[in-house]
Order: structure tokens, then C-alpha cells, then sequence
């Protein structure tokens, strides 16, 4: 029977969550210079695999493609992961990794063969420094917000700072100018001011427009900012997306496409054309040329003057 035939490719580009089994949910990313990055995701354990096996450099719309993923799985809730996970690959067990400690005790799984990480929600925001703890203040201002206090990674609700009950992830919430920094980023530049300011949303004690990038309070009512789910961020997806698609890529600049040209000749370099610069005068100057020591002259008063 042929349907047998076609599950091979099939697992090969989705395989079966080590957690769960089900089969995971496969999706391209778009990394720096447009590179996609194969990705995939289980929406019942909130955990993503990743088969590079360095850490992957998200564009914005990356970001984008992936916040939204995270909040379609955050319908459901997730399970704290097993001690003992497979590879999806190679069926290996999977070795824990105790790099990060910042925010406390994260699963984060490598295959001893290379084939990929394992990652929860909460520990892929931490690892590129997109959350920050979740402190007492915060849990007040959700309050004044008349807001249900929630897990970043499952979903559940929580009583205070500390640990998740439901998933055992350490409670955090969204650091939104660093998460702003990281999705206004198309072809690897940075988009201009006025991007950040289209993406402004609304301050959740008065309503006036917040620019994200950089407020953590609102200057009309001095309301802090506390995003404890990736939930809120749709608003701002929307206006990011839209400003990340009308960027152009990146212009090659005539310089650099000279200097690609020119690739391993040391004319290329700009030290070198100051020195022809000095020694052309000097050089074959013809009947009105200068001598030698003008060139020289010059290069060491530009030392002297660089140097003191
Ligand atoms: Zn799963
Ligand atoms: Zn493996
Ligand atoms: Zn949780
Ligand atoms: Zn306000």
C-alpha cells in the first residue's frame, strides 16, 4: 500500500513530539538576510524544535510567524516535560542543558548526535533575553488592571512570583522593548523610528498610544507596562507585520559591490588608497612632482595625529 510509502517524508519534515507523540506542527521561520529556518512545534506541550542546532537569529517577521504559533497553542494548556525525552530524529534521549540559570531551572534538551534543540515557550523568550522575572509589582498592576494573573508558558493561572504549579516554567513576563528590539528587524536592519512609533498601542490605564520600544510606564498616567502573555502582543504583530513587509531589502551599496569585486586585493581597503592618496603626490608626480618624503611626511603626521 502506498500510504505507507509516504510516511517517511512525512515524519522527516514533521516529526512526533518527544513528549506527547503527536505528530508536531512543521513551519519555516525567516531568520537574518531572509534564510528560513525549519521549525516545529507542539501546540499541546508548548515546546519547539529546532534542527539547527545553534542558536537561531530570528528576523522580525520570523518573530511574527512565531508569536503567532505561541498563541494558537496557549488555547490549550501544557504539561511540565518528562525528565526523559527522545529525539525526534534519532530516538536518542535527549541531554539537558544547563547553560541558562538567569531566570532559574529551564528544560532545554540537545541530541548528543546534533540533530536539534528542544525548547519550551518560556525558555526560547528567555534564552534571547525577551522576559524578565515576574515581580510583585506586577502582579499589582495586573490587579488594578482587573486581570487574571497567567503563565507565560501554559496558560494557567498563578498566585505569585516563583515557579508555574500547571508546567514547573519559571514565571516571567514579556520584556517589551527588548521584544520591540528584536522584531524591527527585517534583512538584518533595523527599521526607522517612525515603524516603532505605527506600532504604539494603548496604555491599559488611560488609553494614550505607548510607543513599545522603549516605555515601561505611560507618561500621561504613569501606568507600568506588564505584558504577562503573548497574547496581548496581537495588536502590536498586526501594526509590525505590516511595517516589516513594506521594508525593501537591504540596497547593495556600490562600495561594497566594488569591494566584493576586488575581493582578496589589498587595493580594495581604504588604508591602502589613503597610502596611494600620499604617494601619488610623491610618486610619479612627472615634471611637477614632489618628492618622496612629502608622502612620508604626511603618513607620519597622520599617525601622529590619530595616535595623541
Ligand atoms: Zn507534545
Ligand atoms: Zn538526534
Ligand atoms: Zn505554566
Ligand atoms: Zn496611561
Amino acid at each position: 500500500m502506498n500510504t505507507g510509502a509516504a510516511e517517511p517524508s512525512l515524519a522527516l519534515h514533521a516529526p512526533a513530539c518527544p513528549q506527547c507523540a503527536r505528530p508536531m506542527q512543521a513551519f519555516d521561520l525567516e531568520s537574518h538576510y531572509g534564510r528560513e529556518v525549519a521549525t516545529d512545534l507542539c501546540p499541546h506541550c508548548n515546546v519547539i524544535w529546532f534542527d539547527e542546532f545553534e542558536s537561531v537569529r530570528l528576523s522580525g517577521l520570523g518573530w511574527v510567524t512565531l508569536l503567532r504559533r505561541m498563541q494558537a497553542a496557549m488555547e490549550g494548556g501544557a504539561a511540565p516535560l518528562k525528565p526523559q525525552l527522545e529525539c525526534p530524529r534519532c530516538r536518542l534521549n535527549l541531554k539537558p542543558v544547563h547553560n541558562l540559570t538567569r531566570f532559574g531551572r529551564f528544560a532545554s534538551l540537545e541530541c548528543p548526535r546534533r540533530h536539534g534543540h528542544l525548547q519550551t515557550f518560556t525558555l526560547l523568550l528567555a534564552e534571547r533575553g525577551l522576559v524578565r522575572p515576574l515581580s510583585h509589582a506586577d502582579l499589582k498592576t495586573l490587579q488594578e488592571e482587573k486581570r487574571t494573573p497567567c503563565c507565560l508558558n501554559c496558560g494557567g493561572p498563578i498566585q505569585g512570583p516563583g515557579q508555574c504549579s500547571y508546567c514547573d516554567s519559571p514565571l516571567v513576563v514579556i520584556d517589551m522593548p527588548r521584544l520591540m528590539a528584536a522584531l524591527l528587524i527585517r534583512h538584518a536592519e533595523v527599521l526607522p523610528e517612525e515603524s516603532a512609533q505605527r506600532v504604539a498601542w494603548p496604555c491599559r490605564g488611560c488609553g494614550a498610544p505607548l510607543e513599545p520600544t522603549h516605555t515601561l510606564r505611560c507618561e500621561h498616567c504613569h501606568h507600568a507596562v506588564v505584558v504577562p502573555s503573548v497574547l496581548d502582543l496581537r495588536p502590536v504583530l498586526d501594526r509590525a507585520e505590516e511595517a516589516l513587509r513594506a521594508a525593501l531589502p537591504r540596497q547593495a551599496r556600490p562600495a561594497g559591490e566594488k569591494l566584493r569585486l576586488m575581493r582578496g586585493d589589498p587595493r580594495a581597503t581604504g588604508f591602502n588608497r589613503f597610502l596611494r592618496n600620499a604617494f601619488d603626490l610623491a610618486g610619479d608626480g612627472g615634471p611637477g612632482g614632489l618628492p618622496a618624503w612629502v608622502g612620508w611626511g604626511l603618513l607620519a603626521g597622520a599617525i601622529w595625529f590619530f595616535w595623541y
